[in-house]
């Protein structure tokens, strides 16, 4: 069989732990004895952002910003202990971060569907996109604690010194005070991802806060999302048929538990955080996620929306046998190269990602799985392999579906 050509190269970002394992296998099993792979490489293992202060993973992200396309393996966030295991001359800031602070976007992820792994929540047919605005508020908040009795006030100082003041509260006891921000340049970029997200899915785009009381502060993100909708998408919506929703939380929550899915539901950084992991959990685990930051300008990463399992990563080194879940970071290359042949017309690309996915999910519902599906499949007598043997069961299937 001839491979299936590419012609401008993925931004391929390399990482940690057990995914930087599964990543190599995927690579050999599944990618390379089918695609004529075209990537530029960046190692963004710990040791090379240590070596390197850190510039790689800058550089990685403007290569994702020159090509369009970049798939991302798990990396380590150093924290203490990690500083003394890889002998770290910085405690270097999350990779996901820096990336993220230079795309200037927003992360989307939504749970994997497959007959087996059935959702907690029974009316939901069809899997449920959270949009998490990545910037600002309590995220980037100052707090104080109040000993005592006294004045808590809002001050803006602008430019030229003039001073607005807004009572916060006449404090008579001990208590605790909090202050956040946001900018209209982070809203507006978050509204036209997930407008452009919407349009690239063909799925109705669904939009909450908490107006009602927060008048100035959440008022704002509903009016810039309303006013970018109206200038530069409705009429594009119309055309794809898909509508735009804006509702109270409260009421977008009962919605949610109500409805049959296959929506984007937009949500401020906190309320994104929080229903994340709720809507993951209720729909499997989060090895069962796709994840993808995509930026105002249309540059997208994809990834995996789980760590580089470190757990398994140890009893690896050890030569104990590991059962992890690949299936976030195979539909990782997949997300990534049925882009890369939509933007640059190569239809046989685009079906081979599609195949990719189809033989993962074939593979499960077969019930051939990794442990952490096994333990909460509703198939009966389900076969668990290995990290590696799923992998080539992938294969299999995979060769099937390419004949
Ligand atoms: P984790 O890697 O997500 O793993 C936590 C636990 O979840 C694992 O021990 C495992 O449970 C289960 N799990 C997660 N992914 C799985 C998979 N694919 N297959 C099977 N089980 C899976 O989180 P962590 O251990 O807290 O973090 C490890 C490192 O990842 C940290 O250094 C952190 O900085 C980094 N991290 C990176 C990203 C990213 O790059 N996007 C995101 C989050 C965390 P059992 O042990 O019970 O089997
Ligand atoms: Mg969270």
């Amino acid at each position: 069989m001839e491979k299936i050509r590419m012609t401008t190269p993925l931004v391929e970002m390399d990482g940690d732990e057990m995914t930087r394992i599964l990543w190599k296998m995927i690579k050999d099993e599944l990618l390379l004895p089918f695609v004529d792979l075209k990537t530029e490489y960046y190692d963004l293992g710990l040791e090379k952002r240590n070596e390197t202060n850190d510039q790689i993973t800058v550089d990685a992200a403007n290569a994702n910003k020159k090509y369009g396309v970049a798939v991302k393996c798990a990396t380590i966030t150093p924290n203490a202990a990690r500083m003394t295991e890889y002998n770290l001359k910085e405690m270097w800031k999350s990779p996901n971060g820096t990336i993220r602070a230079i795309l200037d976007g927003t992360v989307f992820r939504a749970p994997i569907p497959v007959k087996g792994i059935e959702p907690n929540v029974k009316s939901w047919k069809k899997p449920i996109t959270i949009a998490r605005h990545a910037y600002g508020d309590v995220y980037k908040n100052t707090e104080m604690v109040i000993p005592g009795p006294g004045k808590a006030e809002l001050v803006f100082t602008a430019e030229d010194g003039t001073e607005t003041r807004e009572l916060i509260h006449q404090y008579k006891g001990a208590g605790v005070l909090q202050g956040m921000h946001n900018l209209n340049a982070s809203i507006e970029s978050f509204a036209r991802s997930c407008f452009a997200y919407a349009l690239d899915t063909k799925q109705d785009l669904w939009f909450s806060t908490k107006d009602t009381i927060s008048k100035k502060y959440d008022h704002t993100f509903k009016d810039i999302f309303q006013e970018i909708y109206e200038k530069d998408f409705q009429e594009k919506f119309r055309q794809a048929g898909i509508t735009y929703f804006y509702t109270l939380i409260d009421d977008a929550v009962a919605r949610v538990m109500k409805s049959e899915g296959g929506f984007i539901w937009a949500c401020k950084n906190y309320d994104g955080d929080v229903m994340s992991d709720m809507i993951s959990s209720a729909f499997g685990s989060l090895a069962m996620m796709t994840s993808v930051l995509v930026s105002p300008d249309g540059n997208y990463e994809y990834e995996a929306a789980h760590g580089t399992v470190q757990r398994h990563y140890y009893k690896h080194l050890k030569g104990e046998e590991t059962s992890t879940n690949s299936v976030a970071t195979i539909f990782a290359w997949s997300g990534a190269l049925r882009k890369r042949g939509e933007l640059d017309d190569l239809k046989e690309l685009q079906e081979f990602a599609d195949k990719l996915e189809q033989a993962t999910i074939a593979t499960i519902e077969k019930g051939k799985m990794t442990k952490d599906l096994a333990l909460i499949t509703s198939l009966p007598d389900p076969t668990v392999l290995n990290s590696q043997e799923f992998i080539q069961a992938i294969r299999k299937e995979l060769e099937g579906l390419l004949k």
